[in-house]
């Protein structure tokens, strides 16, 4: 294996001079103010330092890379009970998108599309106040990353709380079936807010590296959850992390990833180690397309893809 700096320097290098970057979200506005040109990377092996390049060290918004984050922290809190509301196959629909939700009765099909997420934060809020459950979820966030500089970016949440009708309508929809429990404004109140958590990619390759290295952060030596639950959320990445994009993202990088809006991806390579990329335009599912092109090369690489 060649050096894990060199390589970053050289996936850099080599993504940086391309022009195609496909289209910065602008459905968020405040996404929208986010330059094109910005494209890090960073390696985080199960030892030694972290290799970066690029904008590495600049937080952007996670989106629904959060949206591991909440699945984590609710299995812990509610166990296997989290999958008597979401179901874990792979949509083959848009984020976003509700008409499967009417055929199966309000029952979102996983955790990483936006109704499965929002019910997965509807169990997180359980019996707390909305600014409790979100003060959980920035505190678990900060753990993982092992980094209590990690904030929500106010804007981001507020552009979002503003234009939010779409996600505000899958809510109401699960709630008329009883799969959410609390009011839906609420709900995505903190949604909102942990979709707009800031973070850099070296935060992002640090918090996941509990799902490489069987459930247990190598470098604060803390368990975060039990070897069997982290190949199982490793699992859902692979298959429902890129919505209707998982097929390919499975067969161009074959790691478990999750992508969010703001153009990051973070991706589990078991038992090595965890990449994060970012680069803000996105590909007509709405995952970072120069990240996806990063990651496809570091791959190629290094060997690093789960299918050999
Ligand atoms: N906050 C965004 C939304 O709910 C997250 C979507 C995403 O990152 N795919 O639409």
């Amino acid at each position: 294996m060649e050096n894990l700096q060199t390589l970053a320097d050289e996936i850099h290098a080599e993504l940086s001079a391309r022009e195609d970057r496909g289209r910065v979200a602008d459905y968020i506005p405040q996404l929208a103010t986010v330059s094109a040109q910005k494209f890090g990377i960073a390696i985080a092996p199960l030892d030694g330092p972290v290799a970066v390049a690029g904008d590495a060290d600049e937080a952007f918004s996670i989106q629904s890379i959060s949206k591991l984050f909440t699945l984590t922290l609710a299995l812990g809190q509610v166990g296997d009970r989290v999958w008597d509301r979401v179901g874990r196959e792979p949509s083959g629909n848009a984020f976003n998108s509700i008409v499967q939700l009417e055929h199966e009765q309000g029952r979102p099909r996983n955790p990483f599309v936006n109704a499965g997420a929002i019910a997965v934060t509807d169990i997180i809020l359980g019996g707390h106040r909305p600014k409790e459950a979100l003060g959980e979820i920035l505190r678990f966030v900060r753990f993982l990353a092992d980094d209590d500089a990690i904030n929500i970016d106010r804007l981001v949440a507020q552009s979002e709380q503003a234009h939010g009708d779409r996600n505000l309508a899958l809510a109401h929809f699960m709630k008329s079936f009883g799969v959410i429990k609390h009011p839906p404004a609420e709900v995505l109140g903190v949604y909102f807010h942990q979709c707009a958590i800031a973070m850099s990619c070296r935060q992002l390759a640090q918090a996941g590296l509990f799902l490489a290295a069987n459930g247990r952060n190598p470098r604060t030596g803390f368990n975060v959850v039990s070897a069997r639950r982290a190949r199982r959320i490793n699992a859902l990445m692979m298959t429902c992390g890129h919505y209707d994009g998982a097929g390919d993202f499975a067969f161009r990088v074959g790691l478990p990833g999750k992508s969010g809006v703001g153009g990051g991806i973070l991706v589990i390579v078991p038992h090595r180690a965890v990449v994060a990329v970012w680069s803000p335009g996105l590909d007509a599912n709405g995952n970072s397309l120069l990240g996806t092109a990063a990651l496809e090369l570091l791959v190629q690489r290094t060997g690093w893809s789960v299918f050999g």
